[in-house]
């Protein structure tokens, strides 16, 4: 199915490159979509001098982009590549020698696991590929849609311990003692791979763009270059008729990451289910729409995004204030808008 998928993806792939859209200081505003990598829409906007300048720009992106695309997948084999589906494969069998890349997002996502307490696990691979394939068959066939039983959900539980991701810096390889344990980067790799594509770009020296994968954002420097702020929209997760956000953000080289239930879940008797598991329950829960993070570094937001929605409110809104230079938003069921202490610095002035 994901292969269906990304084969008809593949085959729509297009780069538009619409024409210039607005004026600042002379620079022209010039946007790129792909929708080929991580499974979701890539986004690029920037004000450049000319359309050359701004297509050697994406062209940056998307090669970097791409590369990253390749080592996360957990999905498909490249030639070539050891990815993070080669571990899978190799669980309980070999350590897999990789790209230095996947140990560093491996050596942060088991940072985060200590940091939310377990709250984003990315050694939950069994369970979330339990969840994953009743969703696709449930959105495949809606008539026969099925719940997870309990019980298959609890046996695999039993392999997802993040200490059985063994990694060894001087060999650059990666283990999984486990053979019945496999790891999803859902949760990080899109924001970690934006978030080194970024750097990588502001080294080289771009100081004015704003990349958006699946509406996970990251910031390169201001719109103009010289300090003025990016407006960032937070979906509505009721969906408006103009598609209008809940809220404007304005931001200078920060990111903004939403998890919210409207992004991919599926239908059981009427009930949706979406796909962020709490690794207590083992369900996703009722406890919020919508979980927007904002910090500096993307990688971060996207990891958060998907621990604070696993957490209650209050638990979430302490841990959120706690942390230096990050902020939250929450849209709860009932549609109430909550925000962490300082989070009001980021709203729009205009909206
Ligand atoms: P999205 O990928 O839609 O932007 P998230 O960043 O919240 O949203 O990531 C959701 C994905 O993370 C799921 O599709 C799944 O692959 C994975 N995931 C779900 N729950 C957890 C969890 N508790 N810990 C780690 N990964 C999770
Ligand atoms: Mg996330």
């Amino acid at each position: 199915m994901k292969r269906k998928r990304a084969l008809i993806i593949a085959l729509i792939y297009l780069i538009s490159l619409f024409g210039f859209v607005s004026c600042n200081a002379g620079r022209k505003r010039y946007e790129a979509q792909f929708l080929q990598l991580f499974d979701t829409v890539t986004t690029i906007v920037s004000f450049a001098d000319s359309k050359e300048e701004f297509n050697e720009f994406s062209v940056f992106i998307y090669d970097t982009l791409k590369e990253y695309h390749q080592l996360f997948d957990i999905y498909n084999d490249y030639e070539g590549i050891n990815n993070i589906k080669t571990i899978n494969d190799n669980a309980g069998k070999n350590p897999v020698k990789v790209d230095q890349r996947i140990i560093d997002l491996l050596l942060f996502a088991k940072q985060g696991y200590e940091k939310t307490k377990g709250k984003v696990n990315i050694a939950l691979g069994s369970v979330l590929k339990i969840w994953h394939d009743y969703r696709e068959k449930g959105i495949d066939d809606p008539e026969n849609a099925k719940l997870p039983p309990m019980d298959e959900l609890k046996a695999a539980k039993e392999h997802t311990d993040i200490n059985n991701l063994v990694i060894n810096q001087e060999e650059s390889t990666v283990y999984l003692t486990d053979p019945e344990m496999s790891i999803d980067v859902g949760a990080i790799g899109k924001g970690y791979a934006v978030e080194q594509v970024a750097k990588k770009a502001e080294e080289k020296g771009y100081t004015s763009a704003l990349l958006s994968v699946g509406g996970n954002v990251r910031a390169i420097g201001s719109k103009d270059g010289k300090g003025k702020p990016w407006n960032i929209g937070v979906e509505n997760p009721e969906k408006t008729e103009d598609g209008s956000p809940l809220l404007v953000t304005e931001i200078v080289g920060k990111s903004v990451v939403t998890s919210g239930i409207y992004q991919r879940y599926y239908t059981v008797d009427g009930k949706n289910y979406h796909h962020i598991i709490d690794p207590d329950t083992l369900m996703p829960h009722d406890n919020f729409k919508s979980v927007t993070i904002i910090c500096d570094d993307s990688g971060m937001a996207d990891m958060l995004s998907t621990a604070v929605f696993n957490m209650p409110f209050d638990e979430g809104l302490r841990f959120v204030n706690s942390l230096q230079g990050v902020e939250a938003v929450w849209v709860l069921m009932d549609g109430q808008i909550k925000y962490s202490d300082n989070f009001q610095q980021y709203l729009s002035k205009q909206a």
